[in-house]
């Protein structure tokens, strides 16, 4: 149901421009497929994954024999699912059965990284586990207080020091705290400002090493979080953050705000890292887990 809501405007203009283009051709044929391309490309699926998926599509299409525009769907949501799927186990966030899970987030300034903490930790929190958040951002304006709104929210501690101070240091006192308490789950905010991406990366490498100090196999995952509504910026950042620093999974926000939710397909095919959560509102209860077949079911339905 999240995701068919969070969809709704991907589904309306994308899988609405499919079927009268379906109505149109009723025959699939050379143009049908050129005019499907221009579709999948303007809802954002990246155009290296929609040369990948309309060869696999023709040549299925010639394996069953298909004539008529309309048998092509379930097809073409069938080959989409695949192309989600390649490693489907992947998409879980690895939480460790005993101890403290770090989770360290990334991305630049808007993109939802507090509200996506906020949301993940509300998640934990109902599942019975103990959380505590990290403010790492001590470089924007109000970010700590927006943090602090989140963790009142979510019913859980936020470990923060005063603005402008050293993350790192809040990130020592931070392990610190999540380990006397016996806390189950750190997640952890970082600034995202991009006006100096050598300082920023920089940063991230000192936070990251005060971590793994502390607990040696940490950070369990380092998620990088991308806006959908901003199509190829969102890739460019992905390229960006992924050379910089190991990114072990991604969380893709705002889905709900655009119609060009193929980026999800882009971003699968393109860059070899799962995207791992999504963002479908702006409430405490809208963010998922992702799952291609919901995804793709959510895009149909
Ligand atoms: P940050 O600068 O990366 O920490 O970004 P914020 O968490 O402050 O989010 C920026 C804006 O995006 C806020 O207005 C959020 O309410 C909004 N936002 C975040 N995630 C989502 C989402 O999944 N859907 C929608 N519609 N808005 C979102």
């Amino acid at each position: 149901e999240k995701f068919k809501d969070g969809l709704s405007k991907t589904r309306h203009s994308f899988v609405g421009a499919m079927n009268e283009l379906i109505k149109d051709y009723r025959k699939v044929d050379e143009d049908f497929f050129e005019e499907l391309e221009e579709i999948l490309i303007s809802a954002d699926v990246g155009v290296h994954t929609v040369l990948t998926l309309i060869d696999e599509l023709k040549d299925e299409v010639k394996r069953r024999n298909i004539k008529d525009a309309k048998d092509i769907q379930p097809v073409i949501s069938e080959k989409l699912a695949e192309l989600l799927q390649k490693s489907d186990d992947e998409t879980e966030l690895k939480l460790k059965e005993d101890g403290l899970t770090i989770i360290l987030f990334v991305g630049v300034n808007g993109v939802g990284k507090t509200t996506t903490i906020g949301k993940l930790a509300h998640k934990f929190k109902q599942e019975g586990k103990k959380v505590i958040l990290a403010a790492g951002d001590t470089f924007r304006a109000g970010a700590i207080e927006q943090l602090e709104v989140w963790g009142e929210r979510a019913g859980v501690d936020v470990i923060k020091q005063q603005s402008g101070s050293d993350p790192a240091a809040v990130m020592y006192d931070a392990v610190h705290s999540a380990k006397s308490k016996g806390a189950d789950i750190l997640l952890c905010d970082t600034a995202g400002r991009l006006q100096n991406k050598v300082n920023l990366m920089n940063e991230l490498e000192k936070v990251k090493r005060v971590l793994t100090k502390e607990v040696p196999d940490a950070p369990h995952e380092v998620l990088l979080v991308l806006d959908a509504t901003t199509g190829q910026n969102a890739m460019s950042q992905a390229k960006t953050f992924g050379k910089a620093t190991d990114v072990s999974g991604i969380v893709l926000t705002k889905l709900d705000g655009t119609a060009k939710g193929g980026i999800v397909l882009a971003i699968r095919h393109e860059l070899d890292i799962p995207v791992k959560l999504v963002g479908l509102g702006e409430g405490i209860d809208d963010l998922q887990a992702f799952q291609a077949d919901q995804y793709v079911h959510g895009l149909f339905a």
